[in-house]
């Protein structure tokens, strides 16, 4: 039986696009052969590759000059890349929301002396700052900041307004909402939240920070935003089963309505919750309402005892990794795209009976 897997990342997938692979796994369109065992330069695996930029450049209406890259290391790879590729003069701004932003500034950090704009860590980072206070470097390099933090719940609903290079880690909220890529630089997301399984990380970024470039001199290679560039992301072995699985899941949104339709149910998915929270007497949402993530909704009884107890019951219900982070405690539904709408009922129901029990 298929439980509701509310985990962060690695998550739930769409279960027609996990029959699709099952289908396909022994024998991937009449190749005698899986994907997972072609070489990935070989043409029905270049014709995977080529497809899935193409589908997500639809998706997310990415202007043509724009790279798409697939490359490795997770987002936390990107925290290293994104500052040896595109410091010039040293100098950038990091907003410090939370967990992975603070992971990304203490990153960039060793290659110069960027600042930390902002932070929100005095209220163990349950809001966004106010943008209009902040006072952004307007001659640095880039401005880096995390879209969505997965971990506290919370998430920008105005991007920074800034006169540089925007950057931002989209890892838990790709494909969530619509967005207007030309607003930024580079965009980059790990895919095992809202897209494939683990081990890809999608960067996006405009041509002209590539090839115009000057990465730092001892940038690795595999780093380099250009190396990756020039040989389309195949410079070395990429993880040809998660580019396929990720195409798969671009076919579905594509076929579903896109990002539009998906904001739509998850902005339904997400009501449904944070409006039963509100209301109920025993859970409460710590985070600032303006600033609640789509994607990750926490949320705590008050009492550690009873959120251990939750999470337990929680499991015999067929509701699984709602544990919340041990940085934010309490219970955190991760809500993706993948996630059905009745997913969300099934949880609601049980937190609904669950505070009837526990008066
Ligand atoms: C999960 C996550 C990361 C870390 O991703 P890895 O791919 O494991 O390195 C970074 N940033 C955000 C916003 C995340 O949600």
């Amino acid at each position: 039986m298929r439980v509701y897997n509310f985990a962060a990342g690695p998550s739930t997938l769409p279960l027609d696009v996990l029959q699709k692979a099952q289908q396909e796994f022994l024998d991937y369109n009449g190749t005698g052969m899986s994907v997972i065992e072609m070489s990935h330069r070989s043409k029905p695996f270049m014709e995977i590759n080529t497809r899935a930029q193409e589908n997500l450049r639809k998706l997310m209406d990415i202007p043509e000059d724009y790279y798409i890259l697939f490359v490795q290391g997770g987002a936390s790879q990107q925290f290293a890349a994104v500052p040896l590729n595109l410091l010039k003069t040293g100098k950038a701004d990091y907003l410090l929301t939370g967990n992975f932003a603070t992971k990304a500034y203490e990153e960039a950090l060793k290659y110069a002396p960027v600042t930390a704009v902002c932070s929100s860590k005095d209220k163990n980072f349950t809001y966004i700052p106010d943008l209009k206070t902040v006072k952004f470097n307007d001659d640095a390099d880039y401005t880096h900041f995390t879209y969505n933090n997965t971990i506290f719940g919370t998430r920008f609903s105005e991007i920074p307004n800034v006169k540089n290079t925007l950057v931002t880690d989209m890892s838990s909220n790709i494909l969530s909402e619509v967005i207007d890529v030309s607003k930024f630089g580079l965009i980059y997301a790990g895919a095992q939240k809202n897209i494939a399984p683990s081990g890809l990380t999608i960067v996006i970024v405009k041509k002209d920070l590539v090839d115009n470039g000057n990465p730092h001199p001892l940038c690795p290679t595999m780093l380099k935003y250009s190396t990756q560039a020039k040989a389309d992301s195949l410079y070395n072995t990429p993880n040809t089963f998660s580019i396929y699985m990720a195409n798969l899941v671009f076919e579905k949104l594509l076929k579903d309505g896109g990002v539009p339709a998906m904001q739509k149910i998850n902005e339904e998915k997400a009501k449904l919750l944070y409006d039963f929270i509100d209301n109920s007497k025993l859970f409460i949402n710590p985070v600032q309402k303006k600033d609640r993530s789509l994607m990750n909704v926490v949320f705590n009884t008050g009492n550690e005892d009873l959120d251990a107890k939750f999470c337990k019951e929680a499991g015999q219900n067929g509701i699984v990794s709602i544990k919340g982070h041990r940085l934010s405690g309490g219970m955190r539904a991760s809500i993706y795209n993948a996630m059905p709408i009745e997913g969300v009922k099934h949880l609601i129901s049980f937190m609904e009976k669950f505070e009837l029990e526990n008066k």
